[in-house]
């Protein structure tokens, strides 16, 4: 395992949680990069950072088949790519992709609680993936005034909620660096 394919605070980009799970892979253009959803364990800590694991609900707390839920935690995160890809292009959103998000949600109802101010409580471990299809379906059926956009470089999606309103990159860390030294290079042969 090398630092690049582990998922570390600098991902947390997003400005929603939905959009920083959809990201937990190194780049998805212009081709598939590694995940950091290397294993359960990388999944697990991921979780935990973002405290949607129960913390005191163990033994409940944690993944009854850890692979069995890193294989769901993996296909939750590829409808997103279905759904978020389909919103920031201007599409509509794949029915049956919204279908399985709402299933998701459906199957693990009974671990979460949704409190008055439309936060969510995760109370067993499988009500996790409630949380993030919720999450994902309110921001493709409402979605903030500015959408939900893709890095031009790597395929995160992000919020942008910069005052100028013309954030472009995931980071300008990493793919606005890259990006205006590639037009530098360009510009100066
Ligand atoms: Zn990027």
């Amino acid at each position: 395992m090398t630092a690049t394919t582990e998922w570390v605070e600098d991902h947390f980009i997003a400005g929603d949680l939905a959009l920083d799970f959809a990201n937990t892979v190194y780049r998805r253009t212009p081709e598939l990069g590694a995940d950091l959803f290397t294993n359960a364990v990388a999944l697990t800590t991921w979780l935990d950072r973002t405290h949607l694991l129960p913390a005191t609900d163990q033994p409940y707390g944690r993944f009854a088949d850890p692979d069995a839920a890193l294989d769901e935690a993996r296909a939750l995160r590829g409808l997103f790519w279905t759904v978020f890809d389909a919103h920031s292009d201007g599409r509509t959103i794949p029915a049956d992709a919204l279908s399985s998000l709402l299933a998701t949600a459906r199957r693990g109802i009974a671990g979460i609680t949704v409190n008055p101010d439309g936060s969510m409580t995760t109370l067993a471990s499988e009500g996790v993936f409630a949380i993030l299809a919720l999450r994902a379906i309110r921001l493709v059926l409402s979605p903030p005034s500015r959408g939900v956009h893709a890095c031009d470089r790597c395929g995160w999606f992000f919020l942008d909620n910069s005052r100028g309103r013309r954030r472009r990159w995931c980071s300008m860390k990493t793919c606005g660096n890259q990006a205006k030294a590639e037009r530098f290079r360009a510009a100066h042969p």
